[in-house]
């Protein structure tokens, strides 16, 4: 589950690091007064520095345009009215783009350096990893592939967690001095911390940044001005801080929907709506499909308890997306029963309608019954047929959606 960057921002600051001030905004006309009120909370005098910065679950911001440096109210006016009147396009949010509903307006601060620091889980050495440069910023995905060498990694001990030796090791080889050492180290352990107590999958700022010298502040000052989280689902029973942060407009809606009840649903590119039972026979069914040329439409697992209602909107789901050209069925029933599944088709197809080509192959618990229900409503379903098992289910598919 993803989280917005103000509230990664907020649980930094809950944990000791130090994050500029900032508000939420959700319209246009509410941008002047959040730029008043963030220099002045952050001490800058009337024509001070300020960042406008969409909040959507991607990132890229920064190139896209929807990051934004302003020194007035008027300023910071016009790039809320570009960020919520714009959909922001970035190499992480596909050609379509993402709307963008709300912004952060936060006080801005002078950049000496910028760093790249994250945690997140190493599945290679089943260990959580810090990874950290001195070339962070917005070309971070660049110096990974041209300079492997500038991306730094210390592992972290299952038990015993980040150390401070390891983290004050890793700021020298930074290039961190003076105060800064202590500041980054500290960071780097708190970064450490609230990814274990947050369960997190990942923990990002990008960038930490170096101030320039003041005369309060003659090593200048390490701060976190951007942060992306993500946290592991199967703990959101203990996370209820983390799970209300949720934001359903930042989900695909078909997702959503399916999530609701109980059914996993992953979106994809392709012409042909795939509903399976497990999550090891969808992902074969997929590869099957596209081993006879086809293209998947989504990942749809019913599980294993699913009722006939749930099932019945997972085929409301697959059918409601346009690209669907044709709807596969593999169902293995062991706790399913096939007649749950051919109820849900009976149910689907006097509601909407398979007006696309549908293929089903049943085995399993109950593959009689389901197969009698299915029999008896074929006047009614005349683009269904039968495939004998799922090699016979992928070619009928893949040969129907052809012709
Ligand atoms: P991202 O592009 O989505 O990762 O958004 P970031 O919040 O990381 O912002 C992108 C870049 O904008 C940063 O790497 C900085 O160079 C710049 N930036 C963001 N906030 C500030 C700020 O307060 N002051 C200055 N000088 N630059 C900023
Ligand atoms: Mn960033």
């Amino acid at each position: 589950m993803k989280i917005h960057e103000h509230q990664a921002r907020q649980i930094l600051h809950d944990a000791g690091v130090p994050v500029p001030p900032g508000v939420v905004i959700e319209s246009i006309e509410a941008a002047a007064g959040a730029y008043k009120q963030v220099v002045s909370d952050a001490g800058l005098g009337e024509k001070g520095l300020a960042v406008v910065k969409a909040q959507v679950h991607a990132g890229g911001r920064g190139k896209a345009g929807f990051v934004k440096l302003v020194r007035s109210a008027e300023e910071a006016t016009d790039a809320a009215r570009f960020m919520l009147s714009n959909r922001m396009v970035s190499p992480q949010t596909g050609a379509e783009g993402l709307d963008v509903r709300k912004l952060l307006i936060a006080a801005g601060v002078d950049i000496a350096k910028e760093y790249y620091l994250a945690i997140t889980t190493d599945r290679a050495t089943r260990r959580n990893v810090l990874i950290a440069s001195s070339e962070g910023g917005v070309e971070i995905e660049q110096v990974a592939e041209d300079k492997p060498d500038a991306i730094l990694k210390e592992p972290i001990h299952p038990t015993m967690g980040l150390q401070a030796h390891q983290a004050r090791r890793l700021a020298f080889k930074l290039g961190f001095t003076g105060k800064q050492v202590n500041e980054a180290t500290k960071i780097m352990l708190a970064l450490a911390r609230v990814y274990d107590e947050r369960d997190c999958s990942l923990a990002e700022i990008n960038p930490l940044i170096v101030t320039p010298p003041t005369d309060e502040h003659p090593d200048g000052r390490v701060m976190a001005i951007d942060a992306k989280f993500s946290f592991d689902e199967n703990a959101m029973f203990r996370q209820k801080a983390i799970a209300d942060m949720f934001d359903p407009t930042e989900e695909n809606p078909s997702e959503l929907r399916a999530h609701k009840f109980g059914l996993s649903y992953i979106a994809m590119d392709g012409n042909i709506g795939c509903l399976v039972n497990g999550a090891g026979l969808a992902m074969s069914t997929m590869d099957i499909i596209k081993h006879h040329g086809g293209e998947p439409a989504n990942f749809l697992d019913v599980g294993g308890g699913a009722s006939e209602e749930a099932v019945t909107e997972g085929f409301r789901i697959i059918l409601s997306d346009q690209a669907v050209k044709g709807v596969l069925v593999n169902i293995f029933g062991g706790i399913m029963r096939c007649d749950v599944i051919a109820q849900a088709i009976v149910n689907a197809a006097k509601e909407v309608g398979f007006k696309v080509p549908l293929v089903v192959r049943l085995e399993g618990t109950n593959v009689e019954s389901g197969r009698k229900i299915l029999e008896d409503a074929k006047s009614s379903i005349p683009t269904m047929q039968a495939a004998l098992d799922l090699e016979d289910a992928a070619k009928k598919v893949t040969a129907a959606i052809a012709s």
